[in-house]
């Protein structure tokens, strides 16, 4: 790729004051640019941010191409759902991507997940993308504010991601932005701590690139730094490459003063409630089912979903699958879904009850399930 030498542009990720491991990560390879927040446990976080941007690097067009970048996307979502299936320890994991190539003043922006692309433009500061999250969703549909979404209990529940959906579809947007505009990329590491009025403020064209991105982290770590901070501060300048076009923007007088975005590939805006939906409820979930002879609990949703397992085991117990009556073996022959992990726990007690031989439970009278002997 060619760099850019006019591009002025840092770049930092740290790790948050709560978080023991940073899940993020950035690449800065002129003109492509991008910042992935990884999911999932056992460091498997760590691998599927990364892993998202080693491929897109190596998917990535040469030129501000839409349709190449998004299938540098999808190459990276490709990349990390191998990757996930060579572990089980890396079932489930996931990353945000928020991709910019930046030609001159000409910014193509891929994105999937809750990372943003911002543009700052005469003092102000745009959204480029649109959070794929349960609490953008609500915030669209004018159920809660953007001020209660930065503190809602489910905002870290996001909807699309790379890593869960084989035909996962990125947004790709374009924008044509001036010689002094400023691009910023971050991790909701960043967004969710600080309000966009402020990170207009701490954006402020005065400062060089890296004194805004070290602004904007420390800015986040004061207000808490409940997660993993990002950002990636990119500088908007002519270049000979880009095709900056005088007879638009400067003769509109007075008329534009927001960039002009121009959607290509309009968000195919299919809200599709993805493999990572899917994965978020199933970790809420829990079955109980019948394993090597016993009951066994598992977090998770029987089954498989387009070929992912969406279970992880909790333990297996002493209570003997036999012992119990033929409706519950039947039952437990396919699991028993539960709520919550807490309630699956609760039935365990009195199947166990239930299996009892007659002659260990409190007295004759008490058993109103006859047990089946083996
Ligand atoms: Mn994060």
């Amino acid at each position: 790729m060619t760099p850019q030498p006019n591009t002025s542009v840092a770049g930092l990720s740290d790790p948050g004051l709560t978080r023991s491991q940073n899940e993020d990560a950035l690449l800065i390879e002129p003109p492509l640019y991008a910042v992935a927040d990884g999911m999932g446990g056992h460091r498997a976080g760590e691998i599927a941010s990364r892993e998202a941007l080693t491929a897109l690097l190596a998917n990535a067009p040469r030129e501000t191409d839409a349709k190449a970048l998004a299938r540098a996307v999808r190459a990276a979502n490709r990349a990390v759902m191998e990757s996930a299936a060579k572990s089980r320890t890396r079932t489930g994991m996931g990353t945000t991507l928020t991709a910019a190539m930046v030609d001159g003043t000409h910014v193509l922006v891929a994105h999937v997940g809750d990372s943003r692309a911002y543009l700052l433009h005469g003092g102000r500061l745009t959204r480029i993308t649109e959070d794929h999250s349960m609490v953008a969703d609500l915030v669209r549909q004018g159920a809660i504010t953007e001020e209660d979404a930065r503190f809602h209990p489910q905002r870290s529940v996001i909807t699309r991601a790379l890593g869960s959906d084989p035909d996962m579809v990125a947004d790709v947007f374009e924008v044509h932005g001036e010689p002094g505009d400023r691009l910023l990329l971050a991790t909701d590491g960043l967004t969710g701590m600080l309000p966009d009025d402020y990170i207009t403020e701490l954006l402020e064209p005065t400062r060089t690139p890296e004194e805004a991105a070290a602004r904007l982290v420390d800015a986040a770590n004061r207000a808490g730094g409940y997660d993993n901070i990002t950002v990636i501060v990119v500088d908007l300048d002519d270049t000979p490459a880009s095709r900056h076009a005088p007879s638009r923007g400067s003769s509109a007088m007075g008329r534009l003063h927001a960039a002009r975005m121009l959607w290509v590939v309009a968000a195919l805006a299919l809200v599709l409630v993805t493999g990572w939906g899917v994965y978020s409820y199933a970790q809420s979930r829990a079955y109980l089912i019948s394993e090597n002879g016993y009951v066994t609990v598992y977090r998770g949703i029987p089954g498989s979903f387009a070929g992912l397992s969406l279970a992880w085991r909790v333990q297996q117990t002493d209570v003997p699958v036999e012992a119990l009556d033929v409706p519950q073996q039947t039952r437990l022959r396919d699991g028993i879904a539960f709520a919550h992990l807490s309630d699956a726990l609760m039935r365990i007690d009195t199947l166990r009850a239930e299996s009892a031989p007659a002659s260990s439970t409190v007295g004759p009278g008490v058993m109103t399930t006859p047990t089946v002997g083996p």
